[in-house]
């Protein structure tokens, strides 16, 4: 990308206009994101009430694939962003050879990939889980018969920003049982992904994901969970929003903490360096997200990356000066970043279908919103369904004990267990 594209301008005779392929909740704070600063929006989405199509100025409502649709958005965009990584590859290359796109389709190809993308951590010199790729029946008797087909964790973390440094990946022969065999494609939210204690429940569960290309990981022993989302515009220049902590229930994110401390600084400081270089040996353009486990021994490994903003980096919309849509916005647009501050401490509570459902109908947000620092972000989905994310909650506060109180009284009001 080599414009930059002011809001209030003309482009190709049309107000300036950002475009999302996808139309979630994501897409739905992008577009207002880039509203506040005066764009006009298109987000493509098959679904007639797509939480962003509904609050777009256009909403073109055709398949991802669609050649007719991508053409409109082509037409109605001066630039083109994507909110879900399973936008496909080709969509995204269509888009990208008329308009700029970002994140780019190599990008979000590695990161639509498990086995791919945690090579891609790997050649960075971050470590991984210990893991097996599992595509075909060789590769299951191998692991079967003889683990020493594991991939480990790299002997020595040592690549720089940008790097292409040699690192060693060993063969650590590592038992990788118990262990989590995940589809290598198109999972989130902890589906597609089957928990396997003993070598005898591998071909079961492989059979039951119906054989398709998965990724065994070793299950580790986890002490807590952090992320850590960045911005990098098309010049190279980026910046970082603080670590976040989170806690995750069943596979989906529940809660996430954010202030100074919250994770060891040592560790935190691990996190940011580590995401920075997988940016950079992407040539990322956007905002991406990369989350960690943070392991009893005290070390770091890295789980997966998000090629967009993230359920984790939701604080920053009331916690931080530049939220992470706005510089989704910014990255976008060609406009400069700067580093966003943290200026209260904050926690967010994500908001499950499974809340309404326990209400029969709509929860008591007047109570909730009694409390202090209570910022309230619904999607606008109508209906509730167990683990769907409806919304979320942000705490913010002057000190970390008046946050926590008052989110630990907001989740007693809503019958999220205590954190
Ligand atoms: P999402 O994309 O919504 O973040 P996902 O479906 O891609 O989720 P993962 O991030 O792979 O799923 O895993 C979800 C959660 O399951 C993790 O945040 C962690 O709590 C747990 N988990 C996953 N892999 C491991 C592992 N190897 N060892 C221990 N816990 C794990
Ligand atoms: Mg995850």
């Amino acid at each position: 990308m080599k414009s930059v594209i002011l809001p209030g301008t003309l482009v190709n005779g049309q107000p300036a206009t950002l475009g999302v392929m996808g139309g979630g909740q994501l897409g739905r704070m992008f577009v207002h994101a880039a509203q506040r600063m005066g764009y006009f929006t298109a987000v493509l989405d098959p679904d007639a009430a797509s939480p962003a199509g509904r609050v777009s100025h256009h909403h073109i409502q055709t398949a991802y694939l669609d050649e007719q649709g991508l053409a409109r958005l082509i037409q109605c965009s001066a630039a083109i962003t994507t909110e879900f990584e399973n936008v496909p590859a080709p969509a995204l290359r269509t888009l990208g050879a008329q308009r700029p796109v970002a994140p780019g389709a190599d990008a979000v190809a590695i990161a639509q990939d498990r086995a791919q993308e945690k090579a891609h951590f790997t050649r960075c010199g971050v470590p991984v889980a210990p893991h097996a790729v599992i595509e075909t029946a060789a590769q299951l008797a191998a692991v079967l018969g003889e683990s020493s087909a594991a991939q480990g964790r790299p002997k020595q973390a040592s690549a720089p920003p940008g790097g292409s440094a040699v690192h060693e990946v060993t063969s650590v022969g590592a038992d990788l049982f118990p262990g989590i065999l995940k589809t290598a494609r198109m999972g989130y939210d902890g589906k597609g992904q089957m928990r396997v204690k003993t070598r005898a429940e591998l071909a079961a569960a492989w059979d039951e994901l119906r054989q398709v290309p998965c990724v065994l990981e070793k299950m580790l022993p986890l002490a807590a969970e952090c992320s850590v989302i960045v911005a990098r515009g098309a010049d190279g220049q980026m910046v970082n929003l603080p670590v976040q902590r989170n806690l995750h229930r069943e596979g989906i994110l529940a809660v996430t903490e954010v202030f100074e401390g919250n994770v060891q600084s040592a560790l935190a400081a691990q996190a940011v360096a580590a995401t920075r270089s997988i940016a950079e040996g992407l040539q990322y353009v956007g905002v991406l997200c990369v989350e960690f486990f943070i392991l009893q021994d005290g070390s770091l490994v890295v789980n997966e990356m998000a090629p967009r903003p993230h359920n984790s980096g939701h604080y920053s919309m009331d916690a931080c000066d530049h939220s992470q849509f706005d510089l989704q916005v910014r990255t976008l647009a060609g406009l400069p970043l700067v580093q966003p501050r943290l200026h209260s401490p904050s926690i967010m509570l994500n908001l499950l279908g499974d809340i309404w459902l326990a209400f029969k109908g709509v929860p008591p947000w007047d109570q909730v919103l009694a409390l202090p620092g209570a910022h309230l972000h619904l999607y606008g989905k109508l209906d509730a369904k167990p683990g769907r994310k409806m919304g979320h909650l942000n705490i913010t506060g002057k000190t970390v004990d008046e946050v926590r109180a008052n989110a630990l009284a907001a989740a007693k009001i809503l019958g999220i267990a205590p954190f």
